[in-house]
């Protein structure tokens, strides 16, 4: 089965790779197959909306199975923020580096026990015919004081986890195991495979 994914996002591509090839699904970039699909504007006001009108533009482009991510960052300190604007916290297409510098900004003076935060993933897949099946998975985790680590994107350099390290200081299969982006895309395959029967 393959499944075309929504989201222009090197790294969010990586991962939706290495989790689905691990479910023996392939996932395919909307934007490999066609070079003048546009993505939306990401006008709604939650993960879910937003993933939805991902999902839905980029299936009436290509009419075949499509699975759409909408996620981000929710800071317990500044009541959620940035939320559904995470990739655009420090404006519009601001580098990663940006965003995370206001992040550490914004949270400067306080204290480590305060600084808890999670990551929210929520997909949208459309199935042929129009179908439509949402996931929802969360990682909690803490803000830190300093960046560290060289993988994966986005906020990870900043996002401690239980062990004590960033998500960028473990290794891919690492975060997907506990990743917001990995529990999404499990439970969207349980969600399939019951409604296939087992045959996905
Ligand atoms: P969007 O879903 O394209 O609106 O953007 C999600 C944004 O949230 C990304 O650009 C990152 O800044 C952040 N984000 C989402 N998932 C992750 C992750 O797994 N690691 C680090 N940052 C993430």
């Amino acid at each position: 089965m393959e499944f075309l994914i929504a989201t222009s996002n090197k790294g969010k591509i990586d991962e939706f790779n290495e989790i689905m090839s691990k479910l023996g699904i392939r996932a395919v970039s909307v934007y490999e197959r066609y070079k003048d699909f546009v993505m939306p504007e990401e006008t709604g006001n939650t993960f879910e909306e937003n993933a939805q009108l991902k999902a839905d533009t980029a299936y009436d482009f290509a009419k075949s199975c499509v699975v759409a991510d909408d996620s981000g960052l929710e800071v317990d300190a500044l009541n959620g923020a940035p939320g559904i604007y995470s990739a655009r916290y420090a404006g519009d297409n601001a580098a990663d580096e940006d965003n995370i510098k206001k992040l550490l900004n914004q949270l400067s003076g306080v204290e480590q026990k305060y600084r808890t935060a999670r990551f929210v993933c929520v997909l949208c897949c459309v199935l042929p015919g129009g179908e439509r099946i949402f996931s929802r998975g969360e990682c909690r985790g803490r803000i830190s004081e300093t960046v560290a680590g060289k993988g994966g994107f986005g906020y990870d350099p900043i996002f401690l986890t239980d062990g004590g390290k960033t998500f960028a200081e473990l290794s891919g299969d690492e975060k997907n195991r506990i990743s917001h982006r990995g529990i999404a895309l499990r439970k969207l395959y349980l969600k399939l495979s019951d409604r296939f029967k087992g045959n996905v």
